[in-house]
C-alpha cells in the first residue's frame, strides 16, 4: 500500500497540533502511539492539550500525563472542569474552550474523538472540533467501550512493538484511577493496536477517522 505522508507543517518548521480529549485519559487511549512517534520523528512538534473535564486527580493525572508523553513538545496545557457524562448539557461552554484554542493557535493537525462516538462527551467534543478548527487535517481516534461503537477507520497509524509497549506502560503508569475498571487493561489496548495493525499490513497500529483529506501533489 502506498504510504501518504502528512507533508511539510504550514510554516516550515514545526507541526502544530492540537489535542481534544473529553476525559482525562481519552487522548492517550486514542492516539497515545501516534503521539509518541509524532514527538520522537518530529520533536519541535507543538501540541496544545485540551481536557473538558480533569477535576481532582483526574485533573493531576492529566498534567503529569502530558508532561512525560511530550516532554517539550507541550506547548499549552487546557485542562477545565466541565462536568463528566454532561458535556452536550453545557455546549455554549465547550464551544467557547475550543474557539479560545484556535484563536490562539491555528493547527496543522487536530486530533480529536470521533463524530460517531457513542458516549456523549466525546461526540460532543467531536462536533465542535468541525466547528472549530475549519482548514485543519482532523483525525477522530477511537476508544474502545461498552457501547460497542468500533468502526471501520480510514486512516492508519503503523507502530513498533517498543511504541506499544510504552503506550501501555504509560497509560498504567499515569492513570491509577482508572487501572481497577473492567475495561482498563493490556489485554484490551493491545488488542485493538494487534487488530488495526492486521488491518494496515503492520503488526500494530492505532487508526483513525479521517472525514476530509487533501491530496497534495
Ligand atoms: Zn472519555
Amino acid at each position: 500500500m502506498i504510504e501518504l505522508s502528512v507533508g511539510p507543517p504550514a510554516d516550515g518548521i514545526a507541526y502544530r497540533v492540537v489535542a481534544l480529549g473529553a476525559h482525562s485519559d481519552d487522548l492517550e487511549i486514542g492516539a497515545g502511539g501516534t503521539l509518541l512517534r509524532l514527538v520522537a520523528e518530529h520533536p519541535r512538534t507543538q501540541v496544545h492539550w485540551v481536557v473538558l473535564s480533569a477535576v481532582g486527580e483526574r485533573r493531576a493525572e492529566a498534567e503529569s500525563s502530558v508532561r512525560a508523553l511530550l516532554g517539550p513538545c507541550a506547548a499549552a496545557l487546557h485542562l477545565h472542569a466541565m462536568r463528566d457524562g454532561f458535556v452536550p448539557g453545557d455546549w455554549a461552554g465547550a464551544k467557547e474552550v475550543l474557539l479560545g484554542v484556535a484563536r490562539e493557535v491555528r493547527p496543522d493537525i487536530v486530533l480529536a474523538p470521533s463524530t460517531a462516538d457513542l458516549h456523549q462527551d466525546h461526540r460532543a467534543l467531536a462536533e465542535l472540533a468541525w466547528q472549530a478548527f475549519r482548514g485543519a487535517l482532523i483525525l477522530e481516534y477511537e476508544i474502545p467501550k461498552w457501547d460497542g461503537d468500533v468502526g471501520r477507520p480510514s486512516v492508519y497509524v503503523p507502530l513498533t512493538d517498543e511504541v506499544v509497549t510504552a503506550k501501555v506502560e504509560h497509560l498504567h503508569r499515569h492513570f491509577v484511577s482508572q487501572v481497577g475498571k473492567p475495561w482498563f487493561d493490556e489485554e484490551l489496548f493491545r488488542s485493538v493496536l494487534r487488530l488495526r495493525g492486521v488491518e494496515c499490513g503492520s503488526r500494530y497500529a492505532e487508526a483513525f477517522f479521517a472525514r476530509k483529506l487533501v491530496l497534495g501533489w
